[in-house]
């Protein structure tokens, strides 16, 4: 199945032309009292979601802009995209 990823800049393109950057892990934690233990979780622990979770990804051969969207890993449809000013909005 051919993945189709929403730039929000340049639309709708070949998962090729795209750089996979992670699951979005929210921010970073708080350095205060941060164990090596617990910034390694933050780091390298994936929850590896068998559905919807939502990503980083670049458009490394287009605009290069890096952005969000909600993918079913299940299926690598899309369900989301985030515009670049930052509004969410339904596909
Ligand atoms: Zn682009």
């Amino acid at each position: 199945m051919a993945l189709i990823i929403t730039c929000p800049v340049c639309g709708k393109r070949n998962g090729y032309e795209f750089k996979f950057g992670g699951e979005e892990k929210g921010p970073r934690p708080d350095e205060t009292d941060l164990t090596p233990k617990a910034w390694c979780d933050y780091v390298h622990m994936n929850h590896c979601v068998a559905g919807v979770q939502k990503e980083w990804w670049c458009h490394k051969d287009g605009c290069g802009s890096w952005f969000t969207i909600y993918r079913d890993t299940t299926t690598n449809l899309e369900r989301q995209v985030q515009k670049a000013d930052h509004q969410e909005a339904e596909k």
